[in-house]
């Protein structure tokens, strides 16, 4: 490939051998027809090779088709195009005065790749951002287009996909009226008692607001802070086990909370609240890698305390440690498929040759609770365990066959994957 493309991370370089960006949607279907293997790279925030087609491949950005994002406020849907982000997205939204149920911690990852990957926030209410999508409109190997909407046959394998199917050139998503959110962060969480050991049940703690992430480093025992995000519309929740911060937060020790979402309880438009970074600033700080497993709710607090009992060994290679819900859904490869789910999420530093042997840990030490991991993100499970943790595994393949009866949208992490 005469360009270099990776990852945001930087930890991947795509190894396709052509990289296009079409200006619209008849010259993607060409390329599409013409190629024999086609991946698109959506705003690039995975963690692994989900996206590359491989040596002999051909890497599409939708980055330059029209940006379509097309509300209609009486059906409360709108219409996105495959190369949106979020940020965009929200934005135009809010100005019709609707609103997106839920957003994950940054608004900068595109919404095709997002809901690819089963992409999520917290609430024990709030299923993955998937669940949102009314209908896909896929271009598929032959360069043709296919629409499948709710409700509809193989529906359910085709939002989290993998990128396997075909091209999302759009989608449809349900909207809601606008709503305000205010966000509180806690301190001296050991005032729970210490969660998960002796403290208050956790779901309470997870109900205290529409949406409630822990943080940990894991360099001592408990939680560091909780971060509520509570809806102005809905019944204040109190929070008595932890102390209210004086300052904002950001959910790494030691970075500056410059270029995270208002805080203090200021309330303010849902999509200003819902990601924990802005729209405005660069997330996070790059230098990291990510690993996120999705384990039945009920499994919580066992799970903490088996990581607990390996904080020695993870503490030094993680920058924080997430904790979040997510309720069930329908999507056969979605992590929160059919059972609401506990998040936990672990932003590691950026040395793959330090993580990965910690990453193998964490995967033995969860392996009791049958973790499924973020397909995003970076994890060492190989299909043997997918196949048993993702129950319509067969389904998903029966329906790529259809739609794309040669393979030209597998690759070799999708095959490792799903043993295809
Ligand atoms: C700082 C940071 C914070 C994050 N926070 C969260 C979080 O809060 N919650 C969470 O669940 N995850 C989170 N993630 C993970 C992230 O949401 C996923 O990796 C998501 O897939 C990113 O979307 P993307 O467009 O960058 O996908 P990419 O990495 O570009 O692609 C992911 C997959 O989608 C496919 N794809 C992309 N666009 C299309 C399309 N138009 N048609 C067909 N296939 C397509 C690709 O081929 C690939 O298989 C975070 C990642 C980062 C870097």
């Amino acid at each position: 490939m005469a360009e270099t493309v990776t990852n945001w991370a930087r930890n991947i370089t795509y190894a396709a051998k052509e990289f296009q960006r079409p200006s619209s949607v008849e010259a993607l279907r060409r390329l599409v027809a013409e190629s024999a293997k086609v991946r698109v790279l959506g705003s690039g925030h995975s963690f692994n090779e989900i996206a590359d087609p491989g040596a002999d491949g051909l890497l599409l950005s939708l980055a330059d088709l029209p940006p379509v994002i097309d509300v209609d406020t009486t059906a409360r849907t709108v219409r996105v195009a495959g190369g949106v982000r979020y940020a965009q997205l929200a934005a135009a939204v809010h100005a019709r005065g609707l609103a997106l149920a839920n957003m994950a911690s940054l608004p900068h990852i595109s919404v095709a790749g997002s809901v690819a990957t089963g992409t999520h926030g917290s609430g024990v209410g709030n299923a993955p951002l998937a669940a949102a999508v009314r209908e896909v409109r896929l271009v598929t190997a032959d360069g043709s287009t296919v629409t499948i909407a709710r409700g509809e046959e193989g529906f359910d394998g085709a939002v989290t996909s993998l990128g396997a199917l075909g091209v999302i050139v759009e989608l449809t998503l349900d909207l809601e009226p606008s709503y305000e959110v205010e966000q509180h962060v806690f301190t001296e969480l050991s005032r729970f008692g210490r969660l998960p050991y002796d403290g208050p049940d956790f779901a309470a703690v997870a109900r205290s607001a529409y949406s409630v992430s822990l943080f940990t480093d894991w360099r001592d025992p408990g939680f560091r802070l909780a971060w509520l995000k509570r809806r102005t519309d809905q019944p204040s929740v109190d929070f008595p086990w932890a102390a209210p911060a004086t300052e904002a937060m950001h959910p790494v020790p030691g970075m500056p909370a410059i270029n995270c979402t208002e805080q203090l309880g200021m309330p303010g438009p849902w999509h200003e609240r819902l990601p924990h970074f802005r729209a405005e600033f660069t997330p996070s700080n790059g230098a990291e890698l990510q690993s996120e497993y999705l384990l039945p709710w009920s499994s919580a607090v066992d799970a903490l305390h088996a990581l607990d009992g390996i904080r020695a060994v993870v503490a030094p290679v993680l920058q924080t440690c997430e904790v979040r819900t997510v309720a069930a859904d329908r999507q056969w490869l979605s992590p929160a498929h059919d059972r609401d789910s506990v998040a936990l999420h672990f932003t590691w530093v950026e040395d793959p040759g330090a993580v990965l042997p910690v990453v193998r840990r964490v995967e033995e030490v969860l392996d009791a609770f049958a973790p499924r991991p973020h397909w995003g993100k970076v994890f060492t499970l190989p299909a043997s365990v997918l196949r048993r943790r993702y129950t319509r595994i067969d389904d998903f393949l029966s329906l790529a066959q259809s739609l794309d009866p040669t393979g030209k949208f597998t690759n070799a992490f999708v095959r490792d994957a799903l043993d295809s």
